[in-house]
């Protein structure tokens, strides 16, 4: 399972829930692709019903006595839970796996887990209902609640039409521009009591926070360290039983070294990497190819056409932040490209906010640290590791960089060992020197949205509507919340959306400001 939009209440709702567009047949606008499956479970209260989106395996509503859990996402972290828990956990499916976890921890079982998962369980013994997050909300978790019951999305626009007066739920975070539709925190397991009344609760239990304390290994100890746990992370991210995976691959040293891993452990591996005319990174991302000896393509499409995939971008990161936007846009844009068919995609996002990457001109080593705690205190809600990103083209994603074991290794390394000999991301390029070209592992770091020139194809269309340099910030923040506004709160369908309209009106929005 990869999303889902369910009601849980003490009402039947035929169809998943309230109101006529979700009325058997107009099933939830889903922007993630793949086989819609009922979910319904009218045998005891609460009662459950709504659409899961499923990539062809079946649907996950299990249930243990009077527990039900909804797991949309996997475990990584399978052989620690199944060595703790014995028996014959190990054959058991990760949604089964955490049901197990549930007996033995309760809501701590939570605190246990090294996943990409939004999870929903409800106990009826105890009349609680859980909704819970992965450690860095990889999987974004939507609720709405009202007298009658509780709905719950890993879509906020599948929830943006909810009748009924809100209720307001604490320890969450609203949506922009829809009242009631509330976001579950990063590595949180929100418990929920009164579900279906008017006295509800909320009580938010932080399961992970990222480490402010620094550890200080020596070099080599560091080096293998995250040798270790990156190779760890990439390997419990290859399932079996599934097509041959797929690296998007830039040539920097972050997706090198998940390419790397992934090629020395998955026969078949393929990588792919995306461009435009304005710029692309396709002879870094080649030598790493040859290197590693995956099945390589590339992906060139014009800059023009880069741009008018932003109403995919938006509808997937559901965010209104140009900025997150620019980084998202190219790997939009990729995945829609890529073949048909299930296709499990590793990816190289995120190593540089633990290490800093972005920051490799600060001037000393507390700015660095400074910079990296800042960066890992802002993440939530940014969205950039969502599975809907690839899910809008039916395929599923990782990230390496943000298993949880990685991202508690890297953050809590001090900061030297980050930056060190006038190198950047000094530990990860030490780690992974065996495995990547000597060239690939010196490259300097390019962003995403420069290797791929989307900064400078934004840019240019807005130039070219004759908006002041001054102004392109402006009119791309109001692009993307004119677009945020259609396809998540109005539900407009990403196709449907007039993209020469949304640059006019955000253009003549910017120069009304200008008079
Ligand atoms: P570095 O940060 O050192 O440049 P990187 O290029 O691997 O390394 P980012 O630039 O931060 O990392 O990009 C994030 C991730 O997005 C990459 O690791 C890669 O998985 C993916 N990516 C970036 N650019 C491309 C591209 N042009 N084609 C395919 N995938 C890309
Ligand atoms: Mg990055
Ligand atoms: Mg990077
Ligand atoms: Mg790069």
């Amino acid at each position: 399972v990869y999303g889902f939009r369910v009601r849980i209440g003490t009402e039947g709702r035929p169809g998943g829930g309230p109101g006529g567009h979700s009325e058997p047949g107009s099933a939830p606008r889903f922007a993630v692709r793949g086989t819609h499956v009922p979910v319904h479970d009218g045998t005891a209260y609460p009662l459950w019903s709504g659409t899961a989106v499923t990539l062809g395996r079946p649907p996950v509503l299990v249930a243990d006595g009077q527990v039900r859990l909804l797991l949309a996402g996997e475990l990584y972290n399978r052989a620690e839970l199944t060595g703790a828990l014995g028996g014959s956990s190990a054959a058991l499916g990760d949604a089964e796996l955490l049901l197990a976890a549930w007996r033995r921890w309760g809501p701590g079982a939570f605190r246990l887990l090294n996943g990409r998962f939004a999870a929903l369980l409800t106990d009826a013994s105890t009349g609680a209902t859980v909704a819970a997050t992965d450690h860095a909300g990889s999987v974004p978790l939507w609720l709405r609640a009202d007298v009658t019951g509780l709905s719950a999305a890993t879509e906020a626009k599948t929830l943006a039409h909810e009748p009924g007066r809100p209720l307001g739920l604490s320890g969450t975070h609203t949506a922009p521009g829809a009242a009631g539709v509330c976001r579950v925190p990063a590595g949180t397991a929100l418990l929920l009591h009164g579900v279906g009344g008017s006295d509800i609760t909320a009580r938010a239990v932080r399961t992970w926070t990222p480490p402010l304390s620094r550890a200080l290994p020596g070099e080599r100890e560091a080096v293998d360290l995250v040798g270790e746990r990156l190779a760890t992370a990439v390997r419990t991210r290859l399932r079996g039983g599934e097509a041959a995976p797929t690296v998007v691959l830039s040539g920097g040293i972050d997706s090198g070294g998940v390419a790397a891993h992934t090629a020395a452990l998955a026969p078949g591996t393929r990588s792919v990497s995306m461009g435009t005319e304005v710029s692309d990174e396709f002879d870094a991302a080649r030598s790493v190819a040859v290197h590693l000896g995956t099945a390589h393509s590339e992906i060139r499409l014009h800059s023009a056409e880069l741009v008018r995939e932003l109403p995919w971008a938006v509808a997937a990161a559901e965010i209104t932040d140009p900025t997150v936007l620019e980084y998202l846009l190219p790997l939009v844009a990729l995945y829609r490209r890529l073949d048909t068919g299930p296709l499990r995609i590793l990816t190289g996002y995120g190593a540089d906010i633990p290490l800093g990457g972005m920051h490799r001109r600060t001037a000393s080593l507390w700015s660095l640290d400074d910079e990296i705690a800042g960066d890992m205190a802002g993440f939530d809600g940014l969205n950039e590791m969502s599975p809907v990103l690839a899910g809008i083209a039916g395929k599923w994603t990782t990230h390496p960089y943000w298993d949880r074991a990685v991202l508690d290794a890297l953050v809590s390394l001090e900061p030297g060992l980050k930056r060190r000999r006038g190198t950047d991301k000094w530990v990860l390029r030490q780690a992974l020197s065996g495995l990547l070209p000597a060239e690939t592992v010196a490259r300097p770091k390019l962003g995403i949205h420069e290797g791929s020139g989307t900064t400078s194809a934004w840019t240019g269309l807005l130039l070219a509507e004759g908006i002041r340099r001054d102004e392109v910030t402006a009119v791309k923040g109001a692009m993307a919340r004119r677009l945020y506004d259609a396809v998540v709160i109005d539900t407009v369908p990403p196709e449907d959306v007039d993209f020469g309209e949304t640059v006019r009106r955000s253009v003549d929005a910017v120069r009304r400001l200008r008079l």
